[in-house]
């Protein structure tokens, strides 16, 4: 039940591209299927703003959760939660 593998020039529709997005910023799609995709992307101006967003997007998210909360600080955090769930 192999897809048919055309010659390359197919490529995949913009649907293919968005479904996979995620997949493809991942890392998690076959060689292949990668190239397949980053073409689509190149050529697709509405696929590459999407794709390029979603790029920023987690680069934002990996920044936010690389960074390391230091312990006192959130010794503190969790005292003035705690505070406001007393008075409140
Ligand atoms: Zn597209």
């Amino acid at each position: 039940m192999d897809e048919p593998v055309g010659d390359g020039s197919a490529g995949v529709n913009c649907d293919e591209a968005l479904e996979t997005l995620y997949r493809y910023l991942d890392g998690e799609l076959t060689d292949e299927r990668r190239v397949l995709i980053a073409s689509h992307l190149d050529q697709c101006g509405y696929c590459g703003e999407a794709a390029h967003f979603e790029a920023e997007l987690r680069v934002v998210i990996a920044d936010c959760t690389r960074a390391r909360v230091p312990e006192p600080l959130l010794d503190r955090i969790r005292a003035v939660i705690a505070d406001e769930a007393r008075s409140g």
